[in-house]
């Protein structure tokens, strides 16, 4: 009996093999010899003809796993939208030989004491309406809420509901930074563990983890974007919290939208989906308004509090002092707050002490010798920092070209250095920095939120990883250092992201004992932009940012591939990108951009160039870049990588 198999390793085709076993059926996970290894593999087609040259046996077949139609159903999808290799794709579900197969001992479920808890009216209206909505209907829900309105308690009661039917629950978080608290919180209200699943766990917690959900045993898991690919065979409901965070996009190995391969696939397993966030992204709000998405909105806050006021400081009129970087305004803001013993966050997205390094003698700037991009100076590790690739170059502050000794200046702030000044202005108070590369594992992280939250901590300087899911009873202000930073010129999901960061952070303060106020520094107080965010007026922005994306034919309408070269060579990056656009087969309903350098024209020591394609079809689109790459000669030393709807342009 000859079986067409799908191996675990980047090969978009079947292997056939022989069995002595006629009964093996599709999904059936075996261990087959490939090359000189043994490698996991899953059968696709069975009774097939025997091939022409010889074929080895199947090794072994591990009884009773079988992936289910509707996980094999998801995974052709992810490899047929993603351009994946579909062996690729397997891997991502099966993950290794390990996990498979491994014998699970039987475990009886835990009793669950569910500590109930009290809603407010419009969490109660809310979680009324998604129960009437699911009823009837399949489609996704989105669950929008401002900051501090307590969208995690209404998606709690819905995954109790779940719970209590014996169902798998999925929920999916975009950074593991932002487990800790919600499995605390998860513990707290349900008084059962959860599982935790991410590539930093155990290899034991994994293989448990894994044969859990295949056996459908009833579970909740929270998890990063990998978590999607466990073979569930009862999934009631996901939960996606954070929905509109670009971390969802998996932008290496194999990329995928992890958010929007959650939605394709409840809707082959026929469950419930629940889409939640404060500022929901343009793609999900253009189905909310195609009717494709539910939508259900908290208003208020939690605390019953009004929402902090948002004040502007324009820069221009407010001259900021020669290496200062906070405005007079914003430290009489910061005196106030101080005096009422209350805490700060002050908010710069840029990690670091400063940005940029250079020669006043000759111009030098420290570049990474790797990438095209400056080192970022950490002083806190008197240290060069290139954040593309990692590379650490010693700190010098004399000129490597021109010799001049203290030559070097450091030009803009990053949090270090607006640590720096609050430290000079406020000598008895305790500032901190939070930023990825110092609070850089989940512990640091617990214990800098709970010195916080324990008011050891007065001033708070955080980028990016401060913005969302933390909150802090007493923090009562929130300045923004530089509002500009990202809201002019970048890229459309740049904005976009910006934007959301900066409604995320000012939703940080006055959460629960007292109205909070937020401070935002920027150069254009004027423009429409800073305007509808200083009057939380979103959807100004939104209708704004959807009509340039609709004239453009951009996402959410129309779809984009782009393809990134990249070699060791720049000759023959550059003549593989040429060659790729030469053998377009010309369609009008395709636009073919590029190859371009890419911004990021060296990253890691690879010349990089990118093409982008734009088209009105995903289907027509996929077709048309497989004939691409297919019908080039690309030398094996220059990579081609296919980045379906990408997040990245860069
Ligand atoms: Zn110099
Ligand atoms: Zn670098």
């Amino acid at each position: 009996m000859y079986y067409n198999i799908i191996v675990a390793r980047p090969f978009d085709r079947v292997f056939t093999y022989e069995a002595d076993d006629p009964t093996l059926k599709i999904g059936q996970i075996v261990i087959v010899p490939f090359g000189k290894t043994m490698e996991v593999g899953m059968i696709i087609e069975g009774d097939v003809i025997k091939p022409e040259y010889t074929i080895k046996k199947i090794n072994r077949v591990l009884e009773g796993l079988q992936l289910s139609d509707t996980n094999i159903k998801f995974l052709k999808w992810v490899s047929e939208y993603t351009l994946a290799p579909i062996g690729s794709v397997l891997k991502l579900f099966i993950i290794n030989k390990d996990i498979v197969s491994y014998e699970r001992t039987d475990e009886s479920l835990h009793e669950t004491i569910f500590k109930s808890v009290k809603l407010n009216e419009e969490q109660y209206q809310a979680k009324e309406k998604i129960i009437q909505i699911q009823e009837t209907s399949h489609k996704p829900i989105v669950l929008e809420g401002v900051t501090g309105s307590g969208k995690t308690e209404v998606y709690f009661e819905l995954i109790e509901l779940e719970i209590k039917r014996s169902k798998q629950v999925l929920i999916m978080v975009p950074e593991i930074s932002l487990t800790p608290q919600l499995e605390y919180r998860f513990k707290e209200r349900f008084g059962i563990e959860i599982d935790i699943w991410h590539s930093k766990i155990t290899p034991k917690k994994r293989k448990e983890i894994w044969h859990k959900c295949f056996e459908g045993e009833p579970c909740v898991i929270i998890g990063a974007r990998s978590s999607l690919f466990l073979p569930y065979k009862s999934l009631g409901l996901t939960v996606i919290d954070e929905e509109h965070d670009s971390s969802y996009k998996q932008e290496d190995n194999i990329r995928y939208q992890a958010r929007d391969l959650a939605v394709v696939k409840s809707n082959f397993e026929k469950s419930k989906l629940i889409l939640a966030s404060a500022t929901p992204s343009l793609e999900t709000i253009n189905n909310i308004n195609n009717k494709k998405y539910h939508h259900v909105f908290l208003s208020k806050q939690y605390s019953g509090l009004p929402l902090p006021t948002i004040s502007l400081v324009d820069l221009s009129k407010n001259k900021l002092e020669k290496n200062q970087w906070i405005s007079n305004i914003l430290k009489s803001e910061i005196d106030q707050c101080l005096n009422n013993k209350e805490q700060a966050l002050i908010f710069l997205n840029r990690r670091g002490y400063s940005p940029l390094s250079l020669c006043v003698e000759c111009g030098y700037r420290h570049q990474c010798i790797q990438c095209s991009s400056w080192l970022v100076m950490h002083q806190q590790k008197r240290r060069l920092l290139c954040h593309q690739c990692g590379s650490i170059q010693e700190m010098s502050e004399d000129c490597p070209t021109c010799l001049s000794k203290d030559s070097i200046k450091f030009i803009g702030p990053g949090v270090e250095r607006i640590a720096e000044e609050l430290s000079q202005t406020y000598p008895d108070k305790m500032v901190s920095v939070m930023s990825s590369d110092i609070i850089n594992s989940p512990k640091k992280i617990k214990d800098l939120v709970s010195k916080f939250s324990n008011k050891e901590i007065d001033i708070i300087v955080a980028t990016q990883i401060m913005a969302k899911g933390y909150d802090f009873a007493n923090l009562s202000l929130v300045g923004v250092i530089d509002a500009d930073a990202g809201l002019f010129g970048g890229d459309m999901r740049a904005i976009e992201k910006t934007y959301n960061m900066l409604q995320q952070v000012s939703g940080r303060a006055g959460r629960s004992q007292q109205p909070g106020k937020v401070i935002i520094q920027t150069y254009y107080p004027e423009q429409p932009i800073i305007q509808s965010l200083q009057k939380r007026d979103r959807s100004s922005f939104i209708n704004q940012a959807l009509a340039e994306r609709e004239q453009f034919k951009i996402p959410p309408f129309g779809f984009m591939t782009a393809i990134i070269i990249s070699g060791s060579s720049k000759a023959n990056v550059e003549k593989s990108a040429q060659q790729l656009v030469y053998v377009k087969r010309l369609s009008d309903e395709i636009s073919v951009l590029g190859p371009v350098e890419a911004p990021l024209n060296l990253l890691k020591g690879q010349f990089r160039y990118r093409i982008l394609l734009k088209g009105q079809s995903r289907k027509k689109l996929n077709i048309f870049t497989k004939k691409m790459i297919n019908s080039a000669k690309i030398p094996s030393t220059v990579r081609v990588v296919i980045d379906v709807d990408p997040y990245s342009f860069m």
